[in-house]
């Protein structure tokens, strides 16, 4: 691998930086990693290399293809570079047990950290996955809508446009566009955009994006902020900067430095591809302390009544309000919806809960989004694919009906719904998104 010209020099001062071992690490083969849906477990997990700094985290011996994997669709695991897991151990040491938070995840697709946020979650509290790029955001939001969790919103928004819902959020994530030097081995393509004006460029929005969000963390909020830049002027710099212009205190990770791996520096924790395995990555943890409005939602939303056809098909109805919203009927968490009606006015929303279907004639035809989630009663009607059959199903086709029920049913391989199937005397008609099908051709 060649690097740019000036690109070591550029790094000499970079904190625990070894130029010999940096560059060697980058003529290895890259980790493949994983991290399991932990409400699904249907990875096979006993034979492979946990993360350290994830429980739900595992190294693959080798990168299969994914797309021939029906568990992927599943959402039995996403595939995520390994140092970037790194979160959870920071909400653990952070916030315990405790759940009930609010968390905004303002640079989200394609949905890394916002898919293992919603498992630490278990399903409480709420959570926003932000992503400005509209065509992002929608990838966004097909992984959000395959992870399955109902107390997450969607949104397509710039970040200034947070601004309006001020003290909103216990936590923000600000995992930041930089100029990507720690994902040089893992994506040389990016090799060619880096320079030391793209830098300096990338440093200037940061601190654009940081201070536009600013206002929606709560006083005592905690932000995240993260990188794949090795670049002292995307992270230690922005996290000083953050500290002194924003008000902030830098807090530690009592988990990550028991991992001796992990550099510690003045501004947080550094992956460095000789030291950990996983890619470049850089964590910085800060607690606001400036004072900040305290959110005041005056307007609540009002629901509508869960209809028999959709109650039956949910395992505890009762936890869950029926909303009628631009997207359709959706069912949030009781629990979670202080705040959604502020959401729903103020930010372009592309999901909110689970949405859940629309009356067809006489009939209820249950939503894609629904088929993914967690909150669909054990007892729906579901069949059990063949590995063949799966992929058929996620390439869109109309599957022969070997089963012999009737209605709407659950297409599964191994436990795990990939979508819905409408069961018919003689075939199974295909409930599954356009966009959502293989376009791959499979050889059958
Ligand atoms: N957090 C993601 C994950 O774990 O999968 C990766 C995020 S990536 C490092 C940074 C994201 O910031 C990109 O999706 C990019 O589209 C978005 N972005 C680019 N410019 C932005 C801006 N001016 N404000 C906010 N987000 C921006």
């Amino acid at each position: 691998m060649q690097f740019p010209a000036g690109y070591l020099e550029h790094l000499q001062h970079a904190p625990g930086f070894d130029p010999q071992s940096f560059t060697k690490a980058h003529l290895e083969t890259v980790p493949v990693s994983v991290r399991q849906h932990p409400a699904k477990r249907a990875l096979k997990t006993d034979q492979l290399e946990q993360v350290k700094w994830c429980s739900d985290g595992f190294y693959l011996p080798q990168r299969p293809d994914f797309t021939l994997d029906p568990l992927f669709h599943a959402g039995a695991y996403y595939v995520q570079e390994a140092s970037s897991m790194s979160i959870q151990k920071v909400l653990n040491d952070h916030f315990g047990n405790q759940r009930n938070l609010r968390i905004l995840d303002l640079c989200a697709a394609p949905g890394g950290k916002s898919t293992l946020l919603a498992s630490w979650l278990q399903g409480q509290g709420l959570l926003v996955a932000n992503e400005v790029i509209k065509t992002r955001a929608s990838i966004l939001k097909e992984n959000l809508d395959r992870w399955g969790y109902a107390n997450v919103v969607v949104s397509n928004n710039d970040p200034r446009q947070f601004g309006k819902l001020e003290g909103f959020f216990d936590v923000i994530i600000v995992d930041a566009p930089c100029s990507g030097s720690g994902m040089f081995r893992k994506d040389p393509a990016a090799i060619k955009h880096w320079s030391e004006d793209a830098v300096t460029h990338c440093a200037a929005r940061q601190e654009r994006i940081l201070e536009d969000v600013w206002p929606a963390l709560k006083s005592g909020g905690l932000l995240l902020y993260s990188t794949c830049s090795y670049s002292e002027s995307e992270d230690e710099q922005i996290s000083r900067w953050i500290k002194e212009e924003l008000q902030a205190d830098i807090l530690k990770s009592k988990s990550l430095e028991e991992i001796p791996e992990i550099t510690v520096t003045t501004g947080g924790y550094r992956f460095y591809p000789d030291k950990t395995k996983g890619e470049g990555y850089y964590l910085s943890i800060l607690r606001k302390t400036g004072a900040c409005e305290e959110f005041d939602e005056r307007q609540k939303m009002k629901n509508v009544p869960i209809p028999e056809s959709l109650g039956i098909l949910l395992e505890v109805p009762e936890d869950y309000l029926l909303f009628e919203t631009h997207l359709g009927q959706v069912l949030f968490p009781k629990n979670s919806t202080e705040g959604l009606s502020s959401i729903l006015k103020h930010l372009h929303v592309l999901k909110a809960g689970v949405l859940a279907g629309e009356l067809k004639g006489k009939s209820f035809v249950p939503d894609h989004e629904l088929a993914m989630s967690l909150i669909v009663d054990a007892g729906v009607p579901r069949l059990a694919l063949s590995k063949e059959e799966a992929l058929r199903f996620l390439k869109k086709e109309a599957l022969p009906n070997r089963f012999g029920s009737q209605g709407w049913h659950l297409m599964q391989y191994e436990g795990l719904s990939l979508g819905w199937g409408n069961v018919l005397p003689n075939r199974i008609n295909n409930g599954l998104p356009k966009s959502w099908r293989i376009l791959k051709d499979l050889g059958f």
